[in-house]
């Protein structure tokens, strides 16, 4: 049972210090049993409190990890039911699903567009995160080797998908040190899957014919000392598994409800046999409330926007995304090119190097760290002003890669030219457009 706000407060130092973020020890526990805030945030808890708090400290959904090393995905962890609230805090694990029916051909180009499909965005690489490996011929020496391709051709988490458990054996001995998440655990077999889980300590999903039966089998497998679970709650019509995963994660933050305390995997490539329609299902998945989304195959027009749709529900709302400041080159520069000055306000570089490109005019694009503002706003906070980019731009490394001594500033912030003159010495500070859709006609009249 979780602990009640009071019962916390009795277990915490009560000295009202604030270092937790809040005023005193009676709000940080009410925060704490609201699932608001982490008990790591006070400094001061002892340990045997920490035990005792850990109950009422733990995440309503159950942090899931699956697989090993740099690639190893976290799933589930979330503390809210809407993304305003408060940051959502594990992506969803977007999988591709290979079967052992498949033709080499087939699997090969899977495995293929999984490891080549990848995304450069705001810094970030974007890419699927698993590979679900199923077993539909029943044959486990089959469903062995292609774990084992699956295991030596990515260093991706894998799904291993089957309700056999002696079938299940054979993937754990492929790949079971990879820590795979095991598929599924379900009335009839989850003594057999459970022991497996065991003896590799891997991850276990857990399918069930509607939520009662799911919240009977985590219930009883927790008692069997599983907590690492993942679920599915059987519906494949569009509607009733949206309606579940609402369920799922109310019942776990807003009754606290444990047997529904764990991540959700989805299964909309057993939805639809459209691509593009499987993609809006996976991107509905994505935004409520899937732990894992897995999809019949990876092509670039359906992967893309969905891991931009993903990246931007899981970024934190209330911090602006931002580029990582530096020197951008952009169409190929040479020390005859010009050079721009832009903040590091993720949509405005995108934007500003978007317009460079459209321009076919190759150009060092110097983005200033403004902690992720856009142009205006940082010059009113005193973040994109003259001697802070002067400074930077001496220390980028631009001066040394052309011949020229100049230097474009965004046409908004054409206020900074006397400042940044002076700054840079003999550099002459050129006053571009102050819309970026006007920056190709600027470049193609811009001479060194
Ligand atoms: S940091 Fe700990 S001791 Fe200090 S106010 Fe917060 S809960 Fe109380």
């Amino acid at each position: 049972m979780a602990l009640t706000g009071i019962q916390i407060y009795k277990l915490l130092p009560k000295t009202k210090c604030g270092e937790c973020g809040v005023p005193t020890c009676l709000a940080f526990a009410m925060s704490l049993a609201a699932g608001k805030a982490e008990l790591a945030a006070c400094p001061y808890v002892s340990e045997e409190a920490k035990a005792e708090l850990a109950d009422a400290a733990a995440p309503p959904i159950r942090p899931v990890e699956i697989g090993t090393g740099e690639r190893k995905l976290k799933i589930g962890g979330e503390t809210v039911l809407f993304r305003h609230e408060k940051t959502f805090v594990n992506r969803p694990g977007i999988a591709v699903l290979i079967t052992d029916d498949m033709s080499d051909e087939a699997v090969n180009g899977r495995l293929e567009r999984f490891k080549t499909l990848e995304f450069e965005r705001v810094g970030l690489t974007l890419r699927a995160d698993l590979v679900a490996v199923k077993s539909v011929s029943g044959d486990a020496s089959k469903f062995e080797a292609l774990a084992a391709k699956v295991k030596n051709k990515t260093d991706a988490g894998i799904i291993l998908m089957t309700e056999d458990a002696s079938v299940m054996e054979a993937g754990l001995k492929a790949c079971g040190d990879r820590k795979p998440l095991m598929y599924a655990a379900k009335k009839e077999n989850a003594d057999a899957m459970a022991a497996l889980s065991k003896e590799h300590g891997c991850p276990l999903a857990v399918r069930g014919n509607g939520l009662d039966e799911v919240s009977e089998l985590t219930a009883k497998l927790t008692e069997d000392g599983l907590n690492d679970l993942v679920i599915d709650s059987g519906a494949r019509a569009i509607r009733k598994a949206l309606e579940d995963q609402i369920f799922i994660r109310r019942g776990a933050l807003l009754k606290k409800y444990k047997p529904l305390g764990f991540p959700t995997i989805t299964f909309p490539c057993e939805m639809t046999d459209d691509l593009v329609q499987e993609s809006l299902i996976a991107s509905m998945f994505v935004a409520k409330y899937g732990g894992i989304v897995v999809l019949s195959d990876l092509q670039g027009h359906c992967l893309f926007p969905l891991l931009l749709a993903r990246m931007d529900i899981y970024t934190d709302p209330q911090r602006p995304m931002a580029t990582s400041p530096g020197v951008y080159e952009v169409g190929g520069p040479n020390e005859n090119s010009p050079v721009l000055v832009t903040c590091n306000f993720s949509l405005t570089y995108f934007i500003v190097s978007g317009e460079i490109e459209t321009s076919r005019v190759p150009a060092w694009l110097v983005v200033v760290d403004t902690e992720g503002l856009s142009v205006l706003t940082a010059w009113a906070a005193g973040k994109f002003v003259g001697d802070a980019i002067g400074i930077f731009l001496k220390k980028c490394g631009i001066m040394e890669k052309v011949g020229h001594k100049k230097v474009v500033i965004p046409g908004y912030a054409a206020a900074i030219v006397g400042d940044l003159e002076e700054e840079l010495g003999d550099w002459e500070v050129m006053v571009g457009p102050r819309e970026s859709a006007h920056i190709p006609a600027y470049l193609k009249e811009w001479k060194a």
